[in-house]
């Protein structure tokens, strides 16, 4: 027979669940407002995939069209010589992608290993697209939505598999390599973006960055736990060098230190 709960079983669960003191640990609100963005861009993807399109940039070229992607693509790099790679962190549909698989896979991925990948893909990419550029006499024209109807990505069967091919490569790898791992290895916004910060660090100019302080640190080594791009972040606060390629400035770390040994910045590096 099923048991039945009294009034006076429930009162007691009440009371076993306070002796327990169970405590669920809020995500801080500017994470929460970060996952809710990349959600958003996510959502948004089947309107935007076009503007992030490694292929309609190439399209472009070889007709001499300024089109929506060229146009993003040289805004990602202006963006990172004052924000880094904030895109990465707050808005990316690839972030989003990747943090799906989280549940399935959140091993840490040895980036060291991997980060050179991706710039054996952009390399040949963009010769390609200057390449077909020249040869099409140069860019005569600008059409923002260019290969779109009415401004929507996705407005034909066929795109539909190409943007579950997106999903599949940035969620697979994910899940079979670790965190990010897309994002360390076949990215093609990524190198913009590094591009970018080296250029904001050759000149010194004022930025967003991440600023430590050693003395403040206990080495728990929680930031590292969080980072999703699995840097050594402990390291980097005990040598006070923040500075790395692969930084999307999420704020993981700065959000969950106790110790509040890490804090942005908008100044001039070091
Ligand atoms: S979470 Fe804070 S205290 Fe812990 S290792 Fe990182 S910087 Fe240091
Ligand atoms: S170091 Fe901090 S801000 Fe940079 S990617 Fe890692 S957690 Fe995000």
């Amino acid at each position: 027979m099923k048991p039945s709960v009294s009034h006076e079983n429930s009162q007691s669960l009440n009371v076993v669940h306070k002796k327990e003191n169970i405590t669920v640990r809020q995500i801080p609100a500017r994470q929460r407002i970060r996952k809710a963005l990349v959600l958003l861009v996510f959502l948004s993807f089947p309107v935007t995939m076009n503007y992030l399109s490694p292929y309609v940039i190439i399209d472009g070229a070889m007709n001499g069209i300024v089109n929506g992607s060229l146009v993003m693509f040289v805004l990602m790099f202006i963006s990172s010589l004052a924000l880094g790679r904030a895109w990465c962190g707050w808005v990316c549909p690839g972030a989003a992608m990747a943090d799906m698989a989280e549940p399935i896979n959140n091993r840490l991925v040895n980036g060291r290993k991997m980060d050179w990948i991706k710039w054996l893909i952009w390399l040949p990419w963009i010769s390609l697209i200057v390449w077909l550029a020249i040869r099409s006499g140069g860019y005569q024209r600008v059409d923002f939505f260019h290969l779109t109807n009415s401004g929507v990505s996705m407005d034909s069967p066929e795109k539909f598999l190409i943007y579950y091919i997106v999903i599949a490569l940035f969620v697979g790898l994910a899940m079979i390599f670790g965190r990010r791992a897309g994002c360390h290895t076949i990215c093609w916004m990524a190198p913009f973006m590094i591009l970018g910060r080296w250029v904001r660090n050759r000149f010194g100019w004022p930025s967003l960055r991440l600023v430590a302080d050693a003395s403040a640190c206990t080495d728990c080594n929680l930031c590292n736990k969080n980072c999703p791009m699995s840097l050594d972040v402990s390291t980097m606060v005990q040598t006070e060098k923040m500075e790395d390629a692969e930084c999307i400035l999420c704020g993981n770390c700065v959000d969950g230190c106790a110790k509040k040994a890490i804090r942005y910045s908008f100044s001039a590096g070091k």
